[in-house]
């Protein structure tokens, strides 16, 4: 996981320092020694993390990060705020200008590789939700909101033992957040399958449990797999130890007491803020998912997930040895409503089509689009004789109302012609199952249009012509 960080500090052995230990784990660095340098690089290179330090002649921290903050095009670049050591004003201002962290001076190698690498795994989250943004708007299928930068509502769970820590943590985080406590491992894991989670804060001095296994357990759990993890340490050489194994294994942030509640604060606002990108991203995956099969005019099911879906519902029906009925389904004379009313009303005559189908339907039943007015609908445990029931119920629900074109202020009719056809057990496949019919289909055509023909039946059965 490489980057690149941008060090700013007025002290050149602080740069130095700063950049020989971020080069040695291979991040790229780029330095400046004053704020107004410092935007330059920031404008010109982009980079992923600023390190920042506060005290500089000057333009000082506070106002370099409020000017990258204040720039839409730079905002999303995390800024770590490096403070004097317990200079708590610091903190709170560096919060204000919209620090993401801070690291104390002298800055300690397990802190400043646990935030750059926190931080960069937000950033490249929030680069991924930026350029997918970008495409989605150009299909035009953006998110009608951009993306609420706020994080208040939090849902944190504190798994903490000793009262006074606890109660220190529920002041600095209540107003804020939702908080729950647990004091123990197992109502710690329980709480975490009960319900929704976006943070956990874990002591690692815990009397009864050993926190760092508990960390592990919540890193192999399903439930909160992806779920921050930030843990409380003391600042004993065992648990320093203990914090780098926590670290390895996943764990996200870590605080060592006494907890200051700013940083507090601000660790949990950069968590949440992560665990908040990744739900929007995996919500946008589920919603690219549903694009690539489903059809954006009649919100049905696409020939892509028809074919993968009737692939498993007859291997599921030969097991149940159960029928399955299929319907294949085409508008009649499609091509003259375009012709005479425009391609817009052929739209509209599509969506009330489906519409109708919809209803004609059951629940389970699965109607998609595999063509520009041709549908199919699959009927899972149906047996031909409902099978033709159901396409009869449905020819007769288009030809026997007039479909209405709103933007025309007119009323046409539309018939359907429609082929039915039945599973035939394990020989059988999807495609041979729609080719016949298909066969019904073009029976159905060619006997006159607007009527049913099933694919074991030579004689079309008759039906009423026209509306
Ligand atoms: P037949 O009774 O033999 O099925 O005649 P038809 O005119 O319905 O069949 P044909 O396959 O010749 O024409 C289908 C027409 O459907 C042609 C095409 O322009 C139109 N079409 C396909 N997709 C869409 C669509 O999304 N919107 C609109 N408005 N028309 C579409
Ligand atoms: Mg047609
Ligand atoms: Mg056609």
């Amino acid at each position: 996981m490489t980057a690149r960080i941008l060090v700013v500090d007025d002290v050149l052995p602080n740069v130095k320092l700063l950049e020989a230990k971020l080069s040695r784990e291979y991040y790229d660095v780029l330095t400046a020694m004053n704020g107004a340098d410092a935007l330059e690089i920031i404008e010109r290179e982009i980079p992923d993390i600023v390190l920042l330090d506060v005290m500089m002649p000057g333009m000082d921290g506070f106002e370099v990060c409020e000017q990258i903050k204040a720039n839409p095009n730079l905002r999303h670049i995390p800024v770590i705020m490096v403070t004097a050591l317990s200079d708590t004003s610091d903190r709170v201002r560096g919060l204000e200008a919209g620090a993401d962290d801070f690291l104390t001076k002298p800055v300690n190698d397990i802190a400043l590789f646990a935030r750059v690498r926190s931080l960069i795994r937000l950033k490249i989250m929030m680069d991924e939700l930026r350029l997918r943004e970008a495409t989605s708007s150009n299909f035009g299928v953006a998110d009608a909101e951009p993306l609420e930068l706020n994080i208040d509502g939090g849902r944190i769970l504190v798994v903490e033992d000793r009262e006074i820590y606890a109660r220190n943590i529920n002041q600095a985080l209540g107003g804020q957040h939702t908080v729950t406590m647990a004091t123990e491992a197992d109502g710690a894991v329980a709480a975490v399958q009960a319900g929704d989670v976006d943070l956990i804060i874990v002591s690692l001095s815990l009397q009864d449990s050993d926190g760092l296994r508990l960390c592990s357990h919540l890193r192999s759990m399903e439930e909160s797999r992806q779920i921050p993890i930030l843990i409380l340490v003391d600042d004993t050489p065992d648990q320093m130890e203990r914090l780098v194994k926590g670290l390895d294994i996943g764990v996200n942030d870590y605080l060592i007491r006494p907890v200051d509640q700013n940083e507090l604060m601000a660790r949990c606002r950069t968590q949440l803020r992560r665990k908040k990108y990744e739900d929007h991203l995996r919500d946008n995956y589920h919603t690219s998912l549903t694009l690539a099969v489903t059809d954006p005019l009649t919100g049905l099911y696409n020939r892509r997930y028809l074919e993968t879906h009737l692939e498993s519902l007859m291997k599921r029906a030969v097991q149940d040895n159960k029928p399955i009925g299929l319907l294949a389904l085409d508008i009649d004379h499609f091509k003259l409503v375009n012709d005479t009313h425009g391609h817009a009303a052929g739209d509209d005559v599509l969506k009330e089509f489906v519409g109708r189908i919809k209803r004609s339907v059951r629940g389970i039943d699965l109607p998609a689009r595999i063509g520009g007015e041709e549908f199919v609908v699959v009927m899972p445990d149906t047996d031909r004789e409902t099978s033709m029931a159901v396409a009869e119920r449905l020819r007769a629900s288009v030809a026997d109302s007039l479909f209405s074109l709103p933007e025309l202020d007119l009323q046409i009719p539309i018939t359907v012609s429609i082929g039915v056809s039945l599973s035939q057990g394990a020989s059988d496949s999807p495609a041979a199952a729609l080719k016949r019919g298909d066969d019904a289909l073009y029976v159905a055509k060619n006997s006159g249009r607007n009527m049913v023909v099933s694919d074991e039946q030579d004689e079309p059965i008759a039906t009423a012509q026209g509306a």
